[in-house]
C-alpha cells in the first residue's frame, strides 16, 4: 500500500533552470544551490568531456582566461596537457604571440611532417638557437639541410653536450648509424619501433631515402603520463588565442593560423558590435576548420547578433571578474549566473556552447556554471598564482603571491591591453579593472586534478555522469534548483571558528 502511493506521487520539489532565472532579479552563482539526486556510480565513472566550440571537444570543461598575468605557452601546455585548454593573450606583437602558439603545438606531436632540419655545414651554435627557442634538440641533418632532403644523420643532446667549442660544424659531431623507417607506416608501428630500439627519435623516409617526417619518443612518454591531454588529429596540444576586434587583428589572425592555432577568441568586453560582427565574419570566410569564439555576451539578444554571424561558440560574462569593476563603472553588465543561463539556453538551439567566464573561484562556482548551461568555465584569478602563470612570485607579509591584474586595469592598458575596451585612442582612460596580487598555488599540473576530483564529486551529489546528461536533466526540469537567503549562504560557509586554513591556498 505504501509503496504504491509512494510510485504513484510526483515528489518534485525545488525549481527547475528556468523557474529559478524567472525572478526579476540577477543572480550569481552563489545565489542558489543544486538539490541533490540519486547516487548509483562513482566520481571516477563521471566524464567531464565538453565541447569548447562547435568543432572543439576537451576532456575537462577548464579553460585559461587570455590575461597577461595568466595565459601564455607554459600555461596552454600544461592545461592542455590536463584536458583543459588555454587562450593566449595578446597584450603583446603578433610575433611573441605566434611564438607561444608555436611552442603549445610543438610540444607534443604523432608524427612531425614538419620538423626543424640543420645540415652538416650548421653549427653547435645553431643547434643551441634551436634549443633556446623550441626546447628540444634532436634534429636531423640533411645533405643539404632543408626538409625532404636526403637524410644523412642526426644530432641529439649526447652528441654535443660536452663540446666546449660551440662553431663546431654539425657534419663531424651528427650520430649516422640510423635507426629509420619507411613512409607508410602507421603512428602504432613507429612508436614500436621507439620502444623496441630504445632511441630517442625516429625519422621516417621515403625509397630515395629523403626525409619525411619523424616521431619521438617523448610523445610515448608525454601520451602515456597525461592520457587526458586536448589534442588536435595530428596529436598536437589544442591552444587558443585571443585577438581584439581592430583592424590589426587581421594580420594576425593570418599569422596565428599559419601557426596552427585551433580557435579564435575574439575578446571584447561588450561582444554586440559591428566590428565584432565583421571580424567573424571575416574568419569564417578566410580560415578553413578555425573555429571562433565571440563574446562577451549576456543577453539573448548579443548572443543572437553573433550567432547569425557565424561564432562557433560563445564567452559569457560582463563585469563578474574577481579584477573587474566595471559594472561600478559603465552600469552595463549582467549577474553572471544569470547571463550564463540566458546565453546558453538560448545558444543550445543552435549547437553553440558557452563558456563561462569571470567570478569563479571554487570548485562549486564550476559545478554551478556548468549546471546552469555552460559547457565549460574561463578562469583568470584561479590560475593566476600557479607556477605557469607569467611573472615571479614575491612575498608581502610572509605570503609568497603572483601579480594578477584586469587586462583594463591602468597598468595593463599602459602595456596596450585595453583593445577589448575601444578606448584605445582615447586620451583619458578610464580603468575597468584593477590589479593586485594572488596566492600562490603551486603548479597547475597539481591543482587541475584537485578541481576534477571535487567536480567530479559534486556531479555524483547531483546525481549526474556527464556535461551532456546534466544539461538534458536542466533542460528537462528534472535538474532542480533553489534560492539561497543571505542567511544560508552564511551557513554554507565556514563560520563559527576561531581561525581556519583555507585547502584551496595551495596544492601539492
Ligand atoms: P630532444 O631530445 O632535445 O629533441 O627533446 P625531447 O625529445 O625531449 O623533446 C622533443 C619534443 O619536441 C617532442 O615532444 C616533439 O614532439 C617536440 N617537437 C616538436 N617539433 C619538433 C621538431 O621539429 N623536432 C624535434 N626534435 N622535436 C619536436
Ligand atoms: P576571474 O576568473 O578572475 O574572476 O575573471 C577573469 C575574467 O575577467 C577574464 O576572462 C575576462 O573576461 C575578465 N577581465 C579581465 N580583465 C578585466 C578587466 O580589467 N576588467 C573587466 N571588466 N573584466 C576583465
Amino acid at each position: 500500500m505504501t509503496s504504491s502511493i509512494i510510485k504513484n506521487q510526483p515528489v518534485q520539489d525545488g525549481l527547475s533552470g528556468e523557474q529559478l532565472f524567472s525572478a526579476q532579479i540577477g543572480l550569481t552563482y552563489r545565489d542558489f544551490l543544486v538539490l541533490p539526486g540519486y547516487i548509483d556510480f562513482n566520481p571516477s565513472d563521471v566524464n567531464l568531456e565538453s565541447k569548447v566550440s562547435r568543432n572543439i571537444t576537451i576532456k575537462r570543461p577548464l579553460i585559461s582566461s587570455p590575461m597577461d598575468t595568466v595565459t601564455e605557452s607554459a600555461m596552454a601546455i600544461a592545461l592542455a596537457l590536463q584536458g583543459g585548454l588555454g587562450i593566449i593573450h595578446y597584450n603583446n606583437s603578433i610575433t611573441e604571440q605566434v611564438n607561444f602558439v608555436r611552442k603549445v603545438k610543438r610540444y607534443e606531436n604523432g608524427f612531425i611532417t614538419d620538423p626543424i632540419i640543420l645540415g652538416p655545414e650548421n653549427t653547435i651554435e645553431d643547434l643551441d638557437e634551436i634549443k633556446e627557442k623550441f626546447g628540444f634538440s634532436g634534429i636531423p641533418i640533411t645533405e643539404d639541410g632543408s626538409f625532404n632532403g636526403k637524410l644523412i644523420g642526426i644530432v641529439t643532446n649526447r652528441d654535443i653536450d660536452f663540446e666546449p667549442n660551440r662553431t663546431v660544424k654539425l657534419g663531424t659531431v651528427m650520430t649516422t648509424n640510423l635507426v629509420t623507417a619507411p613512409v607508410g607506416i602507421s603512428l602504432k608501428e613507429a612508436n614500436n619501433i621507439l620502444r623496441v630500439k630504445k632511441v630517442g627519435k625516429l625519422p621516417i623516409i621515403d625509397n630515395e631515402g629523403k626525409l619525411v617526417a619523424i616521431v619521438s619518443r617523448s610523445d610515448l612518454k608525454k601520451n602515456k603520463e597525461f592520457p587526458d591531454s586536448s589534442k588536435d588529429h595530428s596529436k598536437r596540444l589544442l591552444v587558443g588565442a585571443a585577438v581584439s576586434t581592430l583592424p590589426e587583428s587581421r594580420d594576425r589572425v593570418a599569422a596565428l593560423y599559419d601557426a596552427g592555432v585551433d580557435a579564435i577568441i575574439i575578446d571584447s568586453a561588450q561582444g554586440n558590435s559591428s566590428y565584432q560582427i565583421e571580424m567573424i565574419k571575416f574568419i569564417k570566410a578566410n580560415f578553413k576548420n578555425l573555429d571562433v569564439i565571440a563574446g562577451n555576451v549576456v543577453t539573448k539578444e548579443q548572443s543572437r547578433s553573433l550567432i547569425e554571424a557565424g561564432a562557433d561558440g560563445l564567452r559569457v560574462g560582463m563585469g563578474p571578474g574577481s579584477i573587474c569593476i566595471t559594472q561600478e563603472t559603465m552600469a552595463v553588465g549582467r549577474a553572471q549566473a544569470t547571463a550564463v543561463h540566458m546565453t546558453a539556453s538560448y545558444a543550445a538551439q543552435f549547437g553553440v556552447p558557452v563558456i563561462a567566464d569571470g567570478g569563479i573561484s571554487n570548485i562549486g562556482d564550476i559545478a554551478n556554471a556548468l549546471a546552469i548551461g555552460a559547457s565549460t568555465c574561463m578562469m583568470g584569478s584561479m590560475f593566476a598564482g600557479t607556477n605557469e602563470a607569467p611573472g615571479d612570485y614575491f612575498y608581502e607579509n610572509g605570503i609568497r603571491l603572483k601579480k594578477y591584474r584586469g587586462m583594463a586595469s591602468l597598468e595593463a592598458m599602459k602595456a596596450g591591453g585595453d583593445k577589448r575596451y575601444f578606448s584605445e585612442s582615447q586620451k583619458i582612460k578610464v580603468a575597468q579593472g584593477v590589479s593586485g596580487a594572488v596566492v600562490d598555488k603551486g603548479s597547475v599540473i597539481n591543482f587541475v586534478p584537485y578541481l576534477i576530483q571535487g567536480l567530479r564529486q559534486s556531479f555524483q551529489d547531483m546525481g549526474h555522469k556527464s556535461i551532456p546528461e546534466l544539461h538534458e536533466a536542466l533542460k528537462n526540469g528534472t535538474l532542480r534548483f533553489e534560492r539561497r537567503s543571505e542567511s544560508a549562504q552564511a551557513q554554507g560557509s565556514v563560520h563559527g571558528l576561531y581561525s581556519y586554513t583555507s585547502p584551496t591556498m595551495r596544492v601539492e
